[in-house]
């Protein structure tokens, strides 16, 4: 399997470049040259198999050319076996016709760590194979950072270094990310805005020497493996609910577009899935664009799901790639006018194509409370600010007892946002066992002041040092 850039203007890509880059050379996003499609017969077949079986029928076929069969097992198991349920990815009834799909009970506590803690696995069991070290970097708003840095830690072959706005994190997010006791992880308070962090990493990519030198590696959610390991849950939860047999729909919470992007391609790779809906907090850029046609950007809110306060949705490039029939020249124009006027319209054809497949809902900050309230008053169920916003946005996609069932991805554990929970609830809910003791660990962090320059020569010394001890 080959990987082809969004931009149109990178070479073909076997998958171990796309995994070790994350974006292509020409700024585009990875895809593959064809999507392999699962048989009916085949998509049934994994009612009542282990997640890791699951995972690996999905996952191999996108490898084919790389690392074999062997290894991918054996990284899948180590990948998911730190996972708190059997299941991996439980599902839960809340009402007649809901579920939620309960995405946190790995590691850290969110999604991400379903695609992390693979991802980790593969990087350090290539550079192992090539006999390279890497230095992954990367911008985050919580999540991200604590997820790769839980995934990463104590792996040979790389060094990591995290940038989080100071102050700008909760807690929770923050001692996640510094309480780790690994050598390799490295982890830096900037003195900014995410989009100060997140501009900061893209100039060090941008920096061909630095980037050659420290063989810098992105892992967010651009990088196409992370897309790819989250459309195994997408399958195991049909599966439950009577897949291939029955259509599905699924209301997902959305900032970057990661997460639903994988839906999309689930149904792609042969599941029967009715309609992908798109839940978004306040930052409703994408719910403008699917009502308006306009993608244009305004300035983050800042919510109590701080993980969705996105405006540049980057994985949306590559939905658009796809409805326009993966019209490269028509995407380059497209980027260059979010750059130069921070929006684009979108043609009726394919604009007509998203809506064919996607629904769109934004959720207020007074409904996402309401909602989190409701579903423990009505259900028991305690819903993290995330979860609140796609079930809200689920209620009000018109739902009738002969529609196809809805699935809501459970993006965090309630315990991450007690603030918001306790406001709506009254409840202040727990954190799980393992990080009952994450306020009493000692952190360790580095502050910076928002300097490239300076940001570039703390990188640059630790990880020359790590690889020169490495080397002798
Ligand atoms: C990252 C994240 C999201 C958004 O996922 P995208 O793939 O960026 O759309 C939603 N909820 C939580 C808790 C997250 O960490």
């Amino acid at each position: 399997m080959k990987y082809i850039s969004t931009r149109g203007e990178a070479p073909p890509a076997p998958f171990i470049e796309t995994l070790l880059a994350g974006l292509a050379p020409d700024g585009g996003l990875y895809l593959p040259q064809t999507y392999p499609r699962l048989s009916q017969a085949a998509i049934a077949g994994f009612a009542g198999q282990p997640y890791a079986n699951v995972a690996e029928a999905i996952i191999a076929p996108f490898l084919a050319d790389g690392t074999e069969t062997l290894a991918l097992r054996e990284m899948i198991a180590a990948a998911y076996k730190n996972f708190r349920h059997p299941a991996v990815t439980p599902l839960t009834q809340l009402d007649s016709n809901l579920f939620v799909l309960e995405l946190f009970h790995g590691p850290t506590l969110a999604f991400k760590d379903l695609a992390m803690q693979l991802l980790a696995k593969l990087i350090d069991h290539v550079l192992k194979a090539q006999g390279e070290r890497a230095t992954i970097i990367g911008a985050t708003s919580g999540d991200t950072g604590a997820a790769a840095i839980e995934a990463f830690a104590g792996l040979k072959q790389v060094d990591v270094f995290i940038l989080f706005p100071h102050g700008r994190v909760s807690d929770v997010q923050r001692r996640q990310m510094t309480t780790v006791e690994a050598e390799n992880i490295h982890t830096i308070a900037l003195e900014g805005t995410f989009d100060d962090a997140q501009a900061c990493i893209k100039n060090m990519f941008n920096h061909k020497v630095l980037r050659d030198e420290l063989n810098l590696c992105g892992v967010n959610s651009i990088n196409f493996a992370r897309v790819l390991f989250q459309t195994v849950y997408y399958f195991t939860s049909a599966a439950v609910l009577g897949g291939p047999h029955r259509d599905v729909s699924f209301v997902v919470p959305t900032g970057n577009f990661g997460d639903i992007f994988a839906g999309w391609i689930a149904k792609r790779l042969g599941l029967p899935v009715d309609r992908l809906v798109i839940a978004t907090n306040s930052n409703d850029i994408l719910a403008r664009t699917l009502a308006s046609g306009h993608y244009a950007v305004q300035t983050v809110q800042p919510t109590q799901s701080p993980s969705m306060d996105i405006q540049v949705s980057s994985n949306f490039e590559r939905l658009l790639f796809e409805a326009h029939g993966r019209d490269a020249a028509t995407l380059r124009r497209l980027m260059a006018g979010l750059r130069q006027s921070q929006g684009f319209s979108i043609e009726p054809g394919p604009l007509q194509a998203i809506r064919a497949e996607f629904d769109a809902v934004s959720v207020t900050e007074a409904e996402t409370t309401q909602e989190i309230a409701q579903s423990w008053r009505e259900a028991g169920y305690l819903a993290d600010p995330h979860t609140a916003v796609a079930i809200s946005a689920a209620r009000r996609t018109k739902m009738n007892a002969s529609a196809s069932p809805l699935v809501v991805l459970g993006t965090a554990h309630p315990g991450k946002f007690p603030d918001a929970i306790e406001r709506a609830t009254g409840i202040r809910p727990d954190l799980p066992g393992h990080l009952a003791g994450l306020f009493k660990r000692k952190e360790r962090f580095s502050i910076l002041p928002n300097d490239q320059n300076e940001i570039e020569r703390f990188i640059r010394d630790r990880a020359t040092r790590a690889a020169k001890r490495t080397a002798s």
